[in-house]
């Protein structure tokens, strides 16, 4: 039941990633330079609150950030992982000496499998606050053989949006699922009203719950590290122009490498869509095929909502099938 779930996952990017081939204009070579109008932006949905993105920016050439996009769009900086569920941030920067784990990303590291559980109704009655919950998510992550992490920064309290920004984050999915899900539909990723209602229901009921979420956003990296994460001090700032959406599996992308073609202001947020499913049913108790997919669905718009809370509207969605 679950390689189906994978499977359909599979089945809709691939899918998408036909259209878009075919809606190409035969006249247009895939290599030109205008392929960047291709790509969807977040602003397209409606979505982008955040500052992080290309309009925003005097450092970057376009074609060089054109010929950037195309690259990754290719599976060039593709590297191999060795898990299959996220355990390290979308975030683009990188640690102190150039490098990031070679691990899966979604918004938040473990953090994101957290709250799309939450979100996705995975959430149990002994989940009082966020903390229990995320121990016991890290706990049931680890006894399946999973890495789990965290990371922060070289000048923040907390230096992960995905954490510091939480309620953000909530309150975006419950207000603008329209925007989110159109959003996600076009890389094939549906929700019906049902599924979108409970998602919403989910997230208004935690911020209406007093004390749910952790005041102090910087205890919430701190327990996850007692909780046995790796940890990321990564440094400087935001310099992301884009969302790498990647859906190959067993791989994510190398950001290192990235920076050593173009330059160390070319980053990227990496998210690795192929890993939700997977997350989902490790963390899933109770074996529903259905209740996978809630969460799986609920990791995505938690990634979506992360990234339209700190991005602006000109970043670019570049999907790599
Ligand atoms: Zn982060």
């Amino acid at each position: 039941m679950f390689e189906s779930l994978i499977k359909w996952y599979k089945d809709f990017f691939g899918i998408q990633d036909t259209a878009r081939t075919v809606s190409t204009p035969s006249s247009q070579p895939p290599q030109s330079n205008n392929a960047k109008a291709d790509y969807h932006t977040l602003g397209g949905f409606n979505l982008g609150l955040g500052a992080i993105g290309p309009a925003n920016r005097t450092d970057v050439d376009q074609a060089v950030l054109s010929n950037m996009y195309q690259t990754i769009a290719s599976g060039e900086f593709n590297i191999p992982v060795n898990d299959n569920v996220p355990s390290i941030c979308v975030d683009g920067r990188c640690n102190k000496d150039g490098t990031r784990e070679a691990s899966p990303s979604a918004a938040g590291g473990t953090l994101s499998i957290v709250y799309g559980a939450d979100l996705g109704g995975a959430s149990t009655s002994d989940d009082t606050s966020e903390i229990m919950l995320a121990t016991r998510i890290a706990n049931t992550l680890k006894e399946k053989g999973h890495a789990i992490g965290v990371h922060g920064d070289d000048h923040s309290n907390c230096g992960c949006g995905a954490c510091a920004k939480v309620k953000n984050i909530y309150q975006h999915i419950a207000e603008k699922i329209n925007d989110i899900v159109s959003m996600t539909s076009q890389y094939g990723i549906t929700l019906s009203q049902p599924e979108k209602d409970s998602i919403v229901q989910h997230a208004q009921n935690r911020l209406n719950q007093p004390d749910f979420f952790a005041e102090d956003r910087s205890s919430v990296l701190q327990h996850a590290q007692e909780c046995g994460s790796m940890y990321e001090e990564l440094i400087g700032a935001h310099n992301e122009l884009g969302i790498a959406l990647n859906t190959r599996p067993g791989t994510t992308i190398d950001r290192s490498a990235i920076r050593a073609k173009y330059g160390p202001q070319y980053d990227m947020f990496v998210v690795d869509a192929w890993t939700f499913a997977n997350a989902a049913k490790e963390i899933n108790t109770n074996e529903n095929a259905m209740t996978t997919e809630l969460i799986a669905k609920a990791i995505t718009l938690q990634n979506v909502a992360t990234a339209s809370v700190l991005g602006h509207g000109s970043l670019r969605i570049i999907p790599i099938s």
